[in-house]
């Protein structure tokens, strides 16, 4: 088959493939089988860079770099929304309405209010062509190649769409997503996004396309504009929509009147709770393009629509005290802790107050009445102060300029919100908490020995670091407070049985900082030992990839530090794995030496990797495509085409798994 139909019919298998797992959230394939059809793509695409394509599934995962977003005229204007709050000024937005089209009869669409980033993008013969944030109305800023790794933001339409408009949605950071992003920069060290639509809306502005494809961002689309469009109403605007590929809720209703209006503010003032993000009310629509055409607008906004927003609960309280945690990285995070009291269900006592601005901004002090509010984040924070309520002898709250828990003087970076405690190596909760990371699950995963135990332990000086853990007897601990004889015995073993761990868990738990789960991985598997890690120069680190400069620095610095070679060096002598499975030592034959195989497509009897080491413990190396050096390509199932081809013109021998079983064993 020629390249170019291959490549060409393997794209729209994708974007099919894209489509029915975002769009439809109904997968048609394993994620497995379509990283194996991408990387099939990625290939032929490299082989024949004749046919690049902006447009390809494979351009998904970003890469562009925008350093200055080009601003850009909306060739339609973004209007802004007029809010009501109740269900009088939705009577009264329906008199104006009546009034201004006589006497027929209106039918409404009501759909939700999306709470992200409004953004506008415009198709071009089926195309994507553009995206624009809304800016002020008129013109936006050009964020079209962070648009495009949104993956249920359609490329190519499909259907029977109209040859250009613009179509207006909202970006936004589903619930699920969000925590999970959360919990991965705390992880690290990170101070955590505070909500969702704020990290939609920065995410937009992000240099790096690449770290925007990471996002788990959506596209919810609601509005169509454009001449000579092929319906009539906006309710068929948003089937048309849903048709062409674009991922539209179906929860918008049509409402003959505004009883039927309020049974659906109703309903899902209630039932928003269950969506999977955030939304802040309700937009009503006049449904008829026609109507809307003869209402118009207003300076800056549609005459014929308006939002009606939640009422978000709030409580009202007291703000008895704030006191300072301070994290594993040395973070500061101030708390408001208050007077108990009822929200949305729960009983708060604690609210976030974020940083030194936030306390600032909103001139938060002790003793206020305080308003607290639930967003989409766990913790409730506060919103506001009811200045009546303050007390005479107030005064502002001064941010503390030493560590609360070591008296150390605090620093704050250059353009960074958060204040740190930089005694990093005698401030007690962070050597507890970087000894709680080495221990937890998917670090060290020390069975027997839980957070509160290492906080007895280092309170009691029985250990100063993690490497003391390996120290440890059972006399030593037997005296400890709820420590019986088993549950020491228990601890014991399970710090003898993190020996175990490889090599990328360990560079993980040693908590460097930036270096999470997936980068400890990279690392681990670029440098395959601690040592060769720690003569990285900075340069070398920033050549792997996916590493990039902050991560390159901090583990540069990480490895000059007298204590942490102190404690690796510890670490290695009590036989914590310092490297990947030693490989050189399990050379069993030197029966493949010199031959290079390329291994391809799914196994049933070996995994890819057991493959390469069988290769490798005889002698052999990998190649990593096929060229003319390549002696046998190891073929299993769904090998792609391309490749087969390949080995055949170049007359390679091509061994079934089978047959490399053989080979292996002969
Ligand atoms: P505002 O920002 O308060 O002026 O509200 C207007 C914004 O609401 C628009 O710019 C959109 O970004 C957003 N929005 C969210 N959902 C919808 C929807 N279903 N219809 C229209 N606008 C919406
Ligand atoms: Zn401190």
């Amino acid at each position: 088959m020629d390249a170019f139909k291959q490549i060409n019919d393997l794209r729209e298998e994708l974007n099919q493939y894209n489509y029915q797992y975002y769009v439809l959230d109904n997968p048609a394939i394993s994620d497995f089988d379509f990283d194996q059809k991408l990387k099939q793509l990625e290939q032929l695409e490299q082989r024949h860079p004749e046919y690049f394509d902006v447009n390809s599934p494979t351009q998904r995962v970003g890469g562009a770099i925008t350093k200055n977003f080009e601003t850009i005229a909306h060739q339609y204007r973004m209007y802004s929304l007029d809010n009501s709050y109740s269900k009088e000024d939705l009577l009264e937005w329906e008199k104006r309405v009546q009034k201004g089209l006589g006497d027929v009869a209106v039918t409404y669409v009501c759909e939700l209010k999306y709470d992200g980033a409004s953004i506008s993008i415009t198709y071009e013969n089926g195309i994507l062509k553009r995206a624009l944030t809304r800016g002020d109305g008129f013109q936006g800023d050009d964020v079209t190649n962070n648009i495009k790794t949104i993956k249920s933001v359609p490329i190519q339409l499909k259907g029977d769409y109209p040859a250009y408009f613009d179509i207006r949605g909202e970006i936004i950071l589903p619930f699920k997503g969000f925590e999970k992003m959360n919990q991965d920069l705390i992880e690290i060290g990170e101070a955590p996004f505070s909500n969702p639509r704020n990290t939609a809306s920065g995410s937009l502005k992000l240099q790096d396309s690449a770290e925007v494809a990471r996002r788990p961002l959506d596209c919810l689309l609601y509005a169509i504009t454009g001449e000579q469009l092929p319906f009539e109403t906006q309710f068929e605007g948003l089937e048309k929509a849903r048709e062409w590929g674009f991922k539209v809720p179906t929860i918008a209703q049509l409402a003959p009147d505004m009883e039927a209006v309020f049974a659906f503010i109703d309903y899902w003032d209630i039932h928003r709770q269950e969506l999977p993000y955030e939304t802040d009310g309700v937009v009503v629509k006049v449904n008829s393009i026609d109507h809307q055409q003869e209402l118009g607008y207003t300076s800056k906004a549609p005459r014929w629509a308006i939002a009606y927003k939640f009422k978000t609960e709030q409580a009202e309280t007291v703000l008895n005290t704030i006191s300072y945690q301070v994290g594993r990285t040395g973070a500061i995070t101030p708390v408001a802790n208050l007077e108990a009291v009822q929200l949305a269900g729960t009983t708060v006592r604690r609210a976030s107050l974020h940083n030194a601005d936030q306390i600032e901004k909103l001139d938060i002090r002790e003793r206020d009445s305080v308003y607290v509010e639930k967003g989409g984040e766990i913790i409730p924070k506060i919103v506001g102060v009811n200045l009546e309520l303050r007390p005479k002898d107030s005064v502002p709250t001064r941010y503390i300029d030493h560590c609360p828990e070591c008296q150390t003087e605090l620093v704050r970076k250059e353009g960074e919100v958060q204040h740190y405690c930089p005694n990093f190596y005698g401030c007690p909760p962070q050597i507890i908490g970087r000894i709680q990371h080495f221990i937890s699950r998917k670090a060290m995963d020390i069975e027997g020995l839980g957070g509160e135990t290492v906080a007895l332990l280092v309170n009691s000086h029985l250990i100063e670091n993690y490497a003391d853990l390996y120290q440890l007897k059972k006399g030593d601990i037997l005296h400890l407070e709820r420590m019986a004889d088993k549950s020491a015995d228990n601890l014991i073993n399970g710090v003898e049985k993190s020996k175990q761990i490889p090599f990328e868990r360990v560079l993980y738990a040693l908590g460097i900082r930036y270096v999470g789960e997936t980068v400890a991985k990279k690392l681990a598997q670029h440098y395959k030992s601690i040592d060769a890690l720690a003569q990285a120069t900075l340069m070398d680190l920033i050549l792997v990839d996916e590493i990039g400069d902050k991560i390159a620095q901090s583990v540069v610095d990480f490895f000059e530090n007298e204590h942490n070679k102190n404690l690796i060096e510890r670490l290695k002598n009590f036989g914590v794995q310092m490297t990947m499975e030693a490989k050189e030592s399990t050379v069993i034959s030197d029966r493949f030496a010199g031959q290079i195989f390329v291994v391809s497509g799914v196994f049933e009897r070996f995994s890819r990797d057991e493959l390469k080491q069988l290769i490798e413990d005889h002698g052999g190396k990998i190649g990593s495509s096929i060229s003319a050096k390549t002696t046998y390509v190891v073929a299993g199932d769904k090998m792609g085409p391309a490749k087969l081809e390949k080995a055949n013109k170049l007359k390679i021998t091509i061994l079934s798994e089978g047959d490399f079983a053989d080979l292996v064993q002969a």
